[in-house]
């Protein structure tokens, strides 16, 4: 057999009829359905690549190289629109880079205008910049909020997943191995049905339980790939105190009320003999008469921080610390103490291992949680820094990005290609999960808010015919 033999064109992705089935022969035996192929009714690149992750045969979904092309030439394509729009409208159609840069040196303002369209560009660190800059003014807005929240997942084991995922099998009898295979095929099921279950959990349980009158949260994946959602709520029946001026009856009232709220009990002693790992059991599935042993069994499964590792040690004076200071003391009475220069509740606690939980969240999410009490201002504004702004490591940051524009060469000498490359190497560089992958791919929300934010551009002129005409 001859190998085969290589055209000397290069080819085009704006106009190479067929470049895509070419490229996955496998996905496209009779290479039939490139997105280039002409069709009656013009097709997004958007909707063409949702349309085969939901193909009937899920050969699309399941390939571990396509889900990533796709979403590759997505984020491009839409980097390349994003920076088409800003080019025409800035009108920098012909200008040459050294136009732009001295234009840039003469007006700084124009920069706030180009990080408005990067900032867009879904899951970039500039997008996540502005959601913190929204977070902070929402925190400036309505003050310090009432608990912090995070869910992970337990998708390996959670049985009404398996059961969209597989229907030939019993579930039960699926080893760690098919566990794996089975979820590693489907990332698009795994992560809808991941998001779709903490949408829920929050708006039906965690809404109404805590009275949460505003919420901000945003979805994260973790270096193995696994999801979770972290971020804050305020609670409507929250005790209204001044925080700077604690008194004793202040504390009482915070006390009874937090009691409520996060617990650091484990209702029963360890019991390391359950035949099932309790996420495998649905909530409905769980008798009255054994909540207790239920929830025991899921907070001795998950809910116990006995391991410390890279995530958690934090090295001081060469003495290394778990920064969640496990293990912690335990106590009879729950007590609000200054501790780093915040005010913290800590629960009553019988076991010195156990994250603080809240008992209904933890049995009806079904794995590991966590539910803190927020006491301190300088707690929500730690948390803004930190987590809510995270960006992958590898992602450029707001000042690359800034300083790539104003150091930029281009070879044309064209504004616009310039441009146009920095925006598209700001997509092109991350490393992503498969469920990841599936989240952007599929074009779901990364954060929500109860709150919507509207942005006034104050740096254009017809701002100040505005004004004007608002004084006449
Ligand atoms: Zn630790």
């Amino acid at each position: 057999m001859n190998y085969p033999s290589t055209a000397g064109m290069p080819v085009n992705e704006f106009t190479t009829e067929g470049y895509i089935a070419l490229a996955f022969p496998v996905l496209f035996p009779t290479g039939k359905g490139d997105y280039l192929q002409a069709r009656p009714v013009p097709i997004s690149r958007d909707k063409y690549f949702k349309y085969l992750m939901h193909y009937e045969d899920g050969r699309f979904a399941k390939d571990p190289r396509f889900r990533y092309f796709a979403m590759n030439t997505i984020l491009r394509h839409s980097a390349i629109s994003k920076s088409n729009i800003y080019i025409k409208n800035m009108n920098i159609k012909g200008e040459t880079l050294q136009e732009l840069q001295n234009r840039i040196t003469e007006n700084r303002s124009l920069l706030y205008n180009i990080m408005a369209y990067y900032t867009t560009l879904r899951s970039t660190s500039a997008y996540w910049h502005r959601r913190s800059n929204e977070l902070t003014h929402m925190v400036d807005q309505l003050g310090k909020a009432t608990i912090f929240f995070t869910l992970s997942a337990a998708d390996y084991h959670w049985s009404d997943l398996f059961r969209l995922l597989i229907s030939e099998w019993d579930i039960d009898d699926l080893t760690d191995n098919e566990r794996r295979q089975v979820m590693h095929e489907n990332p698009i099921i795994v992560g809808y049905f991941f998001q779709e279950r903490a949408h829920i959990l929050i708006n039906n349980v965690m809404v109404p339980l805590f009275k949460v009158k505003d919420y901000w949260f945003r979805f994260e994946w973790q270096h193995r790939g696994s999801p979770r959602v972290h971020g804050i709520m305020y609670c409507s029946d929250e005790p209204q105190v001044d925080y700077n001026k604690l008194s004793n009856d202040d504390i009482e009232i915070l006390k009874s009320y937090f009691d409520k709220l996060c617990y650091a009990i484990n209702p029963m002693a360890l019991n390391t003999d359950v035949s099932v790992h309790p996420s495998k059991i649905r909530f409905s599935d769980v008798t009255s008469t054994n909540y207790a042993q239920d929830l025991s069994n899921l907070l001795n499964a998950f809910q116990r921080h006995t391991k410390c590792g890279s995530h958690c040690l934090r090295s001081k004076n060469n003495v290394y610390k778990c920064r969640y200071n496990f293990p912690h003391d335990t106590s009879n009475v729950s007590m609000i103490d200054d501790e780093n220069g915040y005010f913290t509740f800590k629960p009553k606690r019988n076991d010195q291992y156990i994250q603080t939980y809240n008992n209904i969240i933890t049995q009806v999410w079904r794995a590991n949680t966590d539910c803190t009490l927020i006491l301190d201002l300088k707690a929500v504004i730690s948390y803004i820094a930190k987590y809510a702004s995270k960006a992958e490591k590898t992602s450029k940051s707001y000042l690359d990005f800034l300083n790539d524009l104003i150091n930029a060469k281009s070879q044309d000498d064209l504004a616009r290609s310039a441009l146009t490359k920095i925006i598209v190497s700001c997509v092109s560089e991350r490393d992503y999960s498969a469920q990841k992958v599936a989240h952007i791919l599929m074009g779901w929300p990364l954060y929500s808010s109860s709150r919507s934010f509207v942005y006034v551009n104050t740096n254009v002129s017809d701002w100040h015919k505005l004004e004007v005409i608002y004084f006449l």
